[in-house]
């Protein structure tokens, strides 16, 4: 086994998960790009970008509501860059509607997305440090300012994302006797498609042209711009390096001033 470090990110196709793989490659380590089947030209373009950083990167398909797929991933992660350090639960849906018209179907999709895969993610991260000894590893989810506080229309979302912190902080507990730290990100309003949704989507709701409903919510941030996807990945950066190694369990809010703790 080599001394390169090896991360993985899911939904890195693009968005916030792009963002983070980059960083990483940045930081310094060779990166699995992982996102749906669909989205292989969009993570093709992400691999380029890593290897033109000089890191090694790869796209790997896996659909992390799917136990075995994520299971897949980090094995051919691990096979192809010959280490394994890091993993970013990144992968995420958004659903925008009043709790009275949330359907089982709705719920069960969101939470094999949003909640089940984090559990997965968690699960092969582990295994995967034990088979190859790691004396030290990083698992960091992605929560969201919804995680911290309910938000009307994004019941299921929010209740996604409190169950990403409660995760977190059992899994830090867990496997704290190992040294893998466990930790998530909370971000606020990041310009991604999953905000072009939301504000469409509230749009519907509530008759505002498009732009409006994004436009309101970031004058509610303290920081007054909306965030970028580096900013998040700044934060995982950090989680995923040496500086964090003390820091487990916490779910760290990057939203430029929205929510306080
Ligand atoms: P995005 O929609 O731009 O990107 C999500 C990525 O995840 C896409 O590449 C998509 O293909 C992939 N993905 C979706 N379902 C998947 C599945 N089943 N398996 C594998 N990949 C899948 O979203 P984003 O804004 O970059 O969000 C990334 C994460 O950050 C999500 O977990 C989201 O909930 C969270 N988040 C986003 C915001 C925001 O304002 N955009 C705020 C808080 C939290």
């Amino acid at each position: 086994m080599s001394d390169q470090k090896v991360a993985l990110v899911t939904g890195a196709g693009q968005g916030i998960g792009r963002s983070i793989a980059l960083q990483l490659a940045k930081d310094g380590f060779d990166v699995a790009v992982a996102d749906l089947d669909f989205q292989q030209e969009k993570a093709e373009a992400v691999v380029k970008e890593i290897e033109a950083l000089g890191r090694k990167a790869f796209f790997v398909a896996a659909d992390v509501s799917k136990r075995d797929q994520v299971f897949a991933a980090v094995d051919a992660a691990a096979e192809k860059l010959g280490s394994f350090d890091v993993i970013a639960n990144n992968a995420g849906i958004a659903q925008i509607k009043p709790l009275s018209d949330v359907t089982t179907e709705d719920l069960e999709k969101i939470f094999n997305i949003n909640v089940f895969s984090i559990v997965y993610g968690i699960q092969a991260a582990e295994k995967k440090f034990a088979e190859l000894g790691k004396e030290k590893g990083k698992i960091i989810n992605a929560s969201s300012i919804a995680g911290i506080k309910g938000f009307p229309i994004l019941g299921a979302y929010s209740a996604s994302k409190f169950a990403v912190r409660g995760l977190t902080q059992v899994a830090a507990q867990e496997l704290a006797p190992r040294n893998i730290t466990v930790n998530a990100w909370a971000p606020g309003i990041v310009g991604t498609g999953m905000w072009d949704l939301i504000d469409e989507e509230l749009g519907k709701l509530n008759g505002k042209a498009k732009g409006e409903n994004l436009k309101d919510n970031v004058e509610s941030i303290a920081l007054g711009r909306i965030e970028t996807p580096e900013d998040v990945a700044g934060v995982v950066s950090f989680f995923a390096s040496d500086k964090a190694d003390y820091v487990t369990g916490q779910t760290l809010l990057v939203d430029g001033g929205m929510l306080y703790n």
